[in-house]
């Protein structure tokens, strides 16, 4: 079989940079048979003028709301954008062309794997086409207790729909702490075969305020919708130290993060069950205008990984663009550790490290050049 050797300025393989003078060498079908000196390399290798890296992962995106680029303004805070969302979610572009293209542009900003939120089947016809890794996360939400069995039931038919596709993943989820109810969270976290858990937390500072002392923006939200909350109790705690034991022995990736103490850290990394960090910054600066404190779970020592969220609530599907939005912020946050979050951790955070995420021999996890831009090799 014909081999592809490539050359970049620089090689990162999902952990560090390896310096010049590596050559990096693929199969046909893109499976790296391994990286050697260049000196061995041999004859037929091609010279690219930038950093190679592996695919990135996209550990958290909603492929079903691309149709909504655009139609959300941004700044607002997040209990206004949801309600935004949810009133125009059903509204005008043509939904199975603007997921095609989302992940059209996808592929072509390097990622190669994704953990998709979906609260419908909207998606299933395009992930048949597998050109991109999926996990699905089937999202279930429901603020009212009576509720919960149907909202449960609606969501396992869903995950039914996407475990159809022939080696597709996928497990149910909650949407978020101020969308779920008890018995809701109790189904959910009681279902079998059932990783990895995702869920948003911590978005907004309204959210910790519902759990501490049962008011803020949410009841208003809760209001304008009709939602039944009367049964929802105040925990008096932050929302993770409320919801989060109820998953134990499981993986859970956290998802945004904006409004998570260190005290919040220390708890969730004494619980019994493998918690990801998942930082989305240019969605927090479009509803939020505000960025989690990302040195605190550096210094904890958490598991980071990076994702996109939805096309409502950034301008483009790219994990290199954010990782130059967290350079801009926290410039003192090495490339290499940066690099790693958008790729071996987020293999890591969705389980598929055997594939994607590195350049291990016997791997293949697409190959992305970083130069001025991204460019996709393969
Ligand atoms: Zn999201």
């Amino acid at each position: 079989m014909k081999q592809i050797k490539l050359k970049g300025k620089d090689i990162f393989d999902g952990q560090r940079f390896l310096g010049p003078g590596h050559v990096l060498v693929l199969n046909e079908d893109g499976v790296v048979t391994g990286i050697v000196a260049e000196n061995t390399a041999g004859n037929d290798v091609r010279e690219l003028d930038g950093i190679l890296c592996p695919g990135f992962v996209n550990t958290h995106c909603h492929l079903e709301l691309s149709h909504m680029k655009g139609a959300v303004p941004e700044k607002t805070g997040l209990p206004a954008f949801l309600t935004r969302v949810m009133e125009n979610r059903n509204s005008g572009h043509d939904q199975a062309t603007a997921i095609a293209e989302a992940e059209q542009s996808m592929w072509e900003s390097g990622i190669a794997a994704v953990g998709d939120i979906c609260n419908s089947p909207a998606t299933v016809a395009q992930k048949r086409h597998q050109r991109l890794y999926y996990h699905t996360f089937v999202e279930c939400m429901g603020v009212a207790e009576v509720s919960a069995p149907a909202r449960y039931q609606y969501s396992l038919e869903v995950l039914q729909a996407f475990r159809e596709i022939p080696g597709h993943s996928a497990s149910i989820v909650p949407h978020a702490p101020y969308s779920v109810s008890s018995a809701l969270f109790g189904l959910l976290a009681q279902t079998p075969h059932n990783s990895p858990v995702s869920i948003h937390n911590q978005e907004c500072a309204a959210e910790n305020e519902l759990y501490n002392t049962k008011t803020g923006d949410f009841l208003r939200f809760y209001a304008h919708f009709g939602m039944d909350a009367g049964s929802f109790q105040a925990a008096g705690t932050n929302s993770l130290e409320a919801y989060l034991p109820r998953f134990a022995h499981n993986k859970i990736l956290l998802v945004h993060n904006t409004y998570t103490s260190a005290a919040d850290i220390r708890f969730a990394l004494q619980q019994p069950l493998e918690t990801w960090w998942c930082f989305c910054p240019q969605a927090n600066l479009y509803i939020e205008d505000r960025l989690p404190n990302i040195p605190l779970f550096r210094e904890a020592g958490c598991n980071i990984a990076l994702g996109t969220d939805s096309l409502a609530s950034n301008h483009q599907l790219s994990v290199w663009e954010e990782i130059k939005t967290i350079q801009t912020h926290y410039p003192d946050i090495p490339l290499e550790e940066l690099l790693r979050w958008g790729t071996s951790n987020g293999a890591k955070a969705l389980g598929i490290e055997s594939r994607y995420g590195s350049f291990g021999a016997g791997m293949q996890p697409g190959v992305v050049l970083i130069a001025n831009d991204i460019k996709r090799i393969i």
